[in-house]
């Protein structure tokens, strides 16, 4: 799950919602904006949730949305799942004339510079002034990612060029990423950076393609000091897009300029990306951002509490950390859950009580492992086929494996023998008692197997991917 209020009543989502534009904003402008702003959220039919927000009047209607209009989808599209934000008038709940503000300062966040072109400001209008290196905990996990993009937002000149952050989802690339952005920005705000996600790149491209203006498109990397493309797993198998994405990273790096991009895999395990535009993306550096341990996510949530001056006890802390294994980004949305809960009840909470908020998001953690998957990372970690766990190969090199499979089907799911078998190349029941009798004996006596076939289990329980380490240091 993607949110801290998903399974719960749709009101939470709206809560959430105006809980961060209260941390985001402060509480000046959150009381000038927002406390008489109400929303509705409605389910999409692809699961996204989208908010319709409400204001009392006209003027505010728009003044919210021209002032914090990109900080409220920003915010929105984490706690929904990319969901949108629509904002309409909804009168009276208040009588009009009360709320019409005057001389209201700017919000103290704003996103970048905009420049007088905007097709240059559309490029940077992403960047999330809270993600900073400031704000991002280091661990075993993303250090080597951490310390190279400190160098690529440092050096005057690009060390590593592109460098490629990958990893599953909510691991810290972007914010990594953003990082870099944020720190040029401060450090030399002359300099051109520009930040976007690969889906906002085949806009652009796309829309210099529908008003016949490519040239200015191209112009751009021609004049710009840094790129930053998030999420580029998102242009594949986009022909014209991937074509204009490769020059661009050609235009940056005839030009020495600095190139920083991110996927949720390595370049060359992406799906329906041309052969040269991946070796172009893997002349850099690429470094992974691992799962997370324990003790880096009890870090990160001790950093997040004291940074909004909240207290929690340890051990609640320490609860999340160590149910909440899947990402940062899921943590967070516990912790914001618990923390809403502590504002709302007024005291702090036991672990009682936070296991008890938090009982449909540990639910939806607990991880189901599916057959699929334990075949898959068999296969991977023995280095053989998946299809050799259903072929009838019998050389050891694939029966063996085939063998840990099942064993491992058995330990982990709920299937029935013959349910395994099935699976197995339409096995009989038989065959998987006989695996799982193998696989116990072999383990017994060589203790080296048995510690290989334990290593399996845990990465599988844990859904650690073996294929989640650095590839480049
Ligand atoms: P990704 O882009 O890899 O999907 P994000 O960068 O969006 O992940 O991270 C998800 C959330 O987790 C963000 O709110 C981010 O600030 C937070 N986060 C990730 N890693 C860290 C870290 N090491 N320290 C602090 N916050 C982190
Ligand atoms: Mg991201």
């Amino acid at each position: 799950m993607n949110s801290g209020f998903e399974n719960s009543s749709v009101q939470n989502g709206f809560d959430a919602l105006t809980t961060s534009l209260r941390k985001l904003f402060g509480e000046t402008i959150y009381r000038r904006w927002f406390v008489q702003m109400n929303g509705t959220v409605s389910e999409a039919a692809d699961g996204s949730k989208n908010i319709s927000l409400g204001l009392p009047t006209r003027f505010m209607r728009d003044w919210v949305e021209s002032h914090f209009g990109e900080e409220i989808r920003y915010a929105w599209k984490n706690l929904s799942n990319n969901g949108q934000v629509s904002f309409s008038v909804v009168s009276p709940l208040v009588k009009a004339g009360t709320a019409a503000p005057k001389n209201i300062e700017s919000p103290e966040v704003k996103s970048s510079a905009a420049p007088a072109d905007d097709f240059y400001s559309g490029f940077s209008t992403e960047i999330n002034p809270h993600l900073t290196f400031d704000n991002f905990i280091v661990g075993s996990a993303n250090e080597l990612a951490y310390a190279a993009a400190k160098r690529a937002a440092d050096s005057d000149t690009a060390s590593f060029n592109p460098l490629f952050l990958c990893g599953g989802v909510g691991l810290g690339k972007t914010h990594l990423m953003q990082s870099i952005a944020w720190q040029i920005k401060n450090k030399n705000p002359e300099k051109k950076i520009v930040y976007l996600s690969a889906e906002k790149f085949m806009y652009h491209f796309v829309r210099a393609l529908r008003q016949k203006d490519t040239m200015r498109f191209k112009e751009v990397f021609n004049s710009i000091d840094i790129l930053i493309v998030d999420d580029i797993q998102f242009i594949s198998g986009k022909d014209n897009t991937q074509e204009e994405f490769f020059h661009a990273l050609n235009t940056m790096l005839s030009r020495g300029k600095q190139l920083v991009l991110s996927a949720d895999k390595a370049p060359q395990e992406l799906d329906r990306i041309e052969e040269r535009l991946k070796s172009r993306l893997s002349g850099g550096l690429v470094i992974a951002l691992n799962p997370i341990d324990f003790n880096l996510r009890l870090g990160i949530l001790q950093a997040k509490t004291k940074k909004i001056g909240i207290e929690l006890p340890e051990k609640v802390l320490e609860f999340l950390a160590y149910k909440i294994t899947s990402n940062v980004r899921e943590l967070e949305g516990a912790l914001n859950r618990i923390i809403a809960y502590t504002q709302l009840a007024r005291k702090t909470v036991s672990l009682e009580m936070a296991q008890e908020v938090l009982k449909d998001v540990l639910r939806s953690c607990e991880k189901k492992i599916t057959i699929d998957e334990i075949q898959k990372r068999v296969a991977e970690h023995y280095k053989i086929k998946i299809s050799d766990m259903q072929s009838a190969r019998r050389a050891r090199a694939v029966a063996r494996p085939r063998q840990v499979a099942m064993y491992l089907a058995k330990q982990l799911t709920p299937r029935s023998l013959p349910e395994i078998g099935r699976r197995f190349g339409d096995r009989d029941h038989t065959t998987v008692i006989h695996a799982v009798r193998k696989i116990e004996e072999l383990s017994s006596s060589d203790t080296a197997f048995k510690d290989d076939v334990e290593l399996l289990l845990r990465l599988l329980k844990a859904n650690i991917s073996e294929d989640l380490r650095p590839e480049a240091a």
